[in-house]
């Protein structure tokens, strides 16, 4: 009998588990997997070992900044020397700095949006965003809609379109005006999430975010479980027991820290009220396939590039330079999204190449071509994440079911980046998700 379980070995249950062993709780971690992390995850290409999953932190996440710091885990600057690729449906141009080349009365549209959508995701309180006075009217319409009806300019709409694409993994059909606010809100505003330096971009761990879970791992020892998948959670006895095949863990209370979409595939009994079983019904993720381009030396660089490159149309949403800190891998990282991806997902792993390839010779030359290492991960087939970066919520789920997020099931809570009040969606919200679950279990345990 513990005291508590903890049910997902990503950053999330990672970060309660250890939250609440530093205060001298009982406390085992159940992940399926063979392996912690669940949405950071590190794999080899070419001789280098790159991130497949989460990678990047920004000075605004100082729960990240910390852990890198106390874990001793040096991060460096994202490359971004150079100037960037702008592809509009085809036709590619090049620009300086962080205004895209664009005629100025298409610039003119996107500040002013942007500052829209800014202000508006600035009235959403993060803790109850159903509260908030335009929730039900936000609610009703897809961001999609919003965007129609509100951005006068075909190509400012294209050019935010890949940028929520690649924020969400989701095409902009797919959620809902409010869900989307909030999430932009809680991350600081579009360009915070979208941008390099300052931003969510600006910087990468020497040793790959990966680093960060199986650190707190090597804390927990022992505590943790691999290969072993919960499929229930029975609250008995004034206690709870989750099974798994191995058999069966007991504790005073449970935290599940996997996302909600996998949640709804374990057995609760007694069976959940029915806001929170619709809520996780109600919560797709994204669809991303990320791939790493390598190549003997990062040659746009001599075009005076920065490897930056942003895409409206085709395959690919979005590139960054993904050198090594030591410069000994030159890589390019994309990410291909939303409806692209599932295409992208369906394609043998030559035609994936293939594809990219056409993408970055038209942004970088002719050198594109001379990959010495492509590797490109799925996330909608992985059968422990089923999609990334994170789960969206389509029209009339926020206000409705949104309540029943965060709010415990007798003994069992939740938690998860899904469940965040900062930066949800990010590495960084799962470690504020973490901590938040641990202090309300502590709170409870006698
Ligand atoms: C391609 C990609 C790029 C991203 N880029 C960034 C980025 O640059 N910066 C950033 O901050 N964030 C990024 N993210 C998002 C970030 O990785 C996630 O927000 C974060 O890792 C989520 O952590 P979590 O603990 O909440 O969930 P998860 O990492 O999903 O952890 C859940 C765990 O639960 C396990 N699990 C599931 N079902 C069960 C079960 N039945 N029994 C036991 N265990 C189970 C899973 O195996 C997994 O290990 C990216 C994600 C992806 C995939």
């Amino acid at each position: 009998m513990h005291e508590v379980v903890v049910v997902g070995g990503g950053l999330a249950g990672l970060t309660a588990a250890c939250r609440l062993v530093q205060r001298g709780r009982d406390v085992v971690v159940l992940e399926a997997q063979d392996r912690v992390g669940g949405r950071t995850s590190a794999e080899a290409v070419h001789g280098a070992s790159v991130d497949v999953g989460g990678q990047w932190i920004g000075p605004g996440q100082r729960r990240m900044v910390a852990l890198a710091v106390e874990l001793d885990l040096p991060t460096f600057p994202t490359f971004d020397t150079g100037r960037k690729v702008l592809d509009l449906a085809g036709t590619v141009t090049t620009y300086a700095g962080s205004i895209p080349s664009l005629p100025p009365h298409q610039l003119a549209v996107l500040q002013a949006t942007i500052w829209r959508i800014d202000s508006m995701a600035a009235k959403i309180p993060a803790a109850n965003p159903w509260d908030s006075p335009h929730a039900r009217a936000w609610d009703r319409r897809t961001l999609a809609g919003w965007m129609a009806a509100s951005i006068p300019s075909r190509t400012v709409r294209d050019v935010m379109r890949a940028a929520i694409r690649v924020i969400f993994g989701a095409e902009p059909e797919e959620l809902s005006l409010l869900h989307a606010l909030w999430y932009i809100g809680q991350g600081g505003g579009i360009l915070s999430l979208a941008e390099i330096r300052g931003a969510a971009q600006d910087s990468r761990f020497v040793d790959g975010a990966h680093a960060v879970a199986i650190a707190l791992a090597r804390r927990l020892g022992e505590r943790v479980r691999l290969a072993e998948p919960v499929g229930e959670v029975i609250e008995e006895d004034g206690g709870v027991r989750v099974v798994t095949a191995q058999g069966d863990h007991r504790a005073a209370r449970a935290i599940i820290a996997v996302p909600p979409h996998m949640a709804v595939r374990m057995h609760f009994s007694p069976a959940l009220p029915p806001e929170r079983d619709a809520l996780m019904q109600r919560m797709p993720m994204g669809a991303t396939v990320k791939f790493h381009a390598l190549y003997d030396r990062p040659f746009w660089r001599d075009a005076d590039l920065s490897g930056e490159m942003v895409c409206t149309h085709g395959p690919v949403s979005v590139v960054f330079d993904n050198t090594s800190a030591d410069g000994a891998h030159a890589a390019l990282v994309g990410f291909c999204v939303g409806a692209a991806a599932r295409r992208m997902g369906s394609l043998s792993p030559d035609d994936q190449q293939a594809a990219v390839t056409e993408v970055l010779v038209r942004g970088f030359g002719p050198r594109a071509q001379a990959m010495a290492g492509f590797l490109a991960k799925d996330w909608a087939a992985d059968p422990w994440a089923r999609g990334c970066p994170t789960a969206g919520m389509p029209a009339g789920v926020m206000s409705i079911y949104g309540p029943a997020l965060r709010r415990p099931c007798g003994r069992v809570h939740w938690c998860g980046t899904e469940t965040a009040l900062e930066w949800t969606g990010y590495m960084e919200g799962a470690v504020e998700s973490g901590e938040r679950a641990a202090d309300e279990v502590f709170a409870l345990l006698a």
